[in-house]
């Protein structure tokens, strides 16, 4: 009897390792079964809520670059042609780069995002063999101004080409750490395929920019009492060679700030916010109004300050 148990588990144990074998591959299976369906639900909701896009570039300076990066980074197909040869910088960014005009417009790309300087805008799209595209595109124009990019691309684009006219408020500066809470404003001009704009869009609010709809008058208005103030005041500072000394107020830090990151921004780009934004001639009289003001108070407290001064010595005079 004792035996015979003993010698039990020998008789039964290819069974038992049968067994186990069959739990374990059950186990894997429910396993993978949880990784493929997770892999699945995972792929099915990131492109339930954005698609990979095919982005062409006009004008790959250096907010076309900076913006490519986040592009690049969420999975989007680039392609570029400048006035410039940026081949070697595209290759080594995974971007496309074309010289020839019409290849690039046969490229089927999904969007065309224009980002050459303002002031070169007419000079750019003009001459370009638009009757190359391949299908009705999205149009984006990212220039700084608004009012302008969207009337001149309304006149030349093809009627069946929608358009999206944006401007991210934030640069390669600004945007260095990421793009949160940074603001981003947009008007949907002339949009049919919602999906595709939408899709865009993503590409902003995916990096939690403040999106901003707006009208693009409405921008150059308040533009030209923000941002274009901003600049002018940053190239006065720069004109006036303000310096780091060992007594830095945070305020004049500030105002250090302002110069150097003002002037990383092309002159072009500048003179761009003031000739093609109507409303900035105003906030520049505005500026030179008020800083004549400012002026004015204080000759005016010089001369009181003065009278003072001058009344005190006759007392003294006559006194002695
Ligand atoms: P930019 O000096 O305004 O523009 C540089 C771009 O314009 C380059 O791609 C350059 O081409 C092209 N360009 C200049 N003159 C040209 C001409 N005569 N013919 C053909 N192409 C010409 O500098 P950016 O900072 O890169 O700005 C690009 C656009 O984005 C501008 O419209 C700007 O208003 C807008 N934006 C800029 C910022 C920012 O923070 N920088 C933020 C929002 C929007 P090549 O490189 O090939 O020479």
């Amino acid at each position: 009897m004792s035996r015979s148990s003993y010698s039990e588990p020998r008789i039964y144990w290819p069974v038992f390792a049968g067994l186990l074998a069959l739990v374990k591959r059950y186990i894997l299976a429910v396993l993978n079964r949880h990784y493929y369906l997770l892999l699945a639900a995972t792929m099915a909701s990131s492109s339930s809520s954005s698609t990979n896009l095919k982005i062409g570039i006009v004008g790959f300076g250096s907010f076309a670059q900076f913006l490519a990066k986040t592009m690049l980074k969420q999975g989007h197909f680039l392609r570029a042609t400048s006035r410039s040869d940026h081949s070697e910088l595209c290759l080594n960014l995974g971007v496309s780069f074309f010289r020839d005009v019409e290849a690039f417009l046969g490229a089927d790309n999904d969007v065309i995002m224009i980002c050459t300087s303002i002031m070169s805008l007419t000079e750019v799209v003009k001459p370009m063999p638009l009757h190359c595209l391949k299908r009705p595109t999205l149009f984006v124009d990212v220039l700084s101004v608004k009012e302008f990019p969207k009337n001149f691309l309304l006149q030349v684009l093809p009627e069946e080409s929608d358009l999206l006219c944006a401007h991210p408020m934030f640069g390669p500066e600004s945007g260095k750490n990421g793009w949160k809470d940074l603001a981003c404003m947009y008007e949907r001009v002339r949009i049919r395929n919602e999906a595709l704009c939408s899709n865009f869009l993503q590409i902003f609010e995916r990096e939690g920019c403040r999106m901003l709809q707006m009208p693009c008058g409405e921008h150059d208005k308040m533009a030209a009492r923000s941002q274009f103030l901003t600049h002018t005041i940053g190239r006065i500072l720069y004109e006036m060679e303000i310096n780091s000394t060992p007594m830095n107020t945070k305020g004049f830090e500030s105002l250090l700030l302002l110069k150097e990151n003002t002037v990383k921004d092309s002159f072009d780009l500048y003179s761009g916010l003031f000739l093609r934004n109507r409303y900035a001639k105003q906030e520049l009289e505005n500026l030179e109004l008020a800083f004549n003001k400012v002026k004015q108070k204080l000759l005016d407290k010089m001369i009181y300050d003065q009278d003072i001064d001058d009344s005190m010595n006759n007392k003294e005079r006559e006194r002695n």
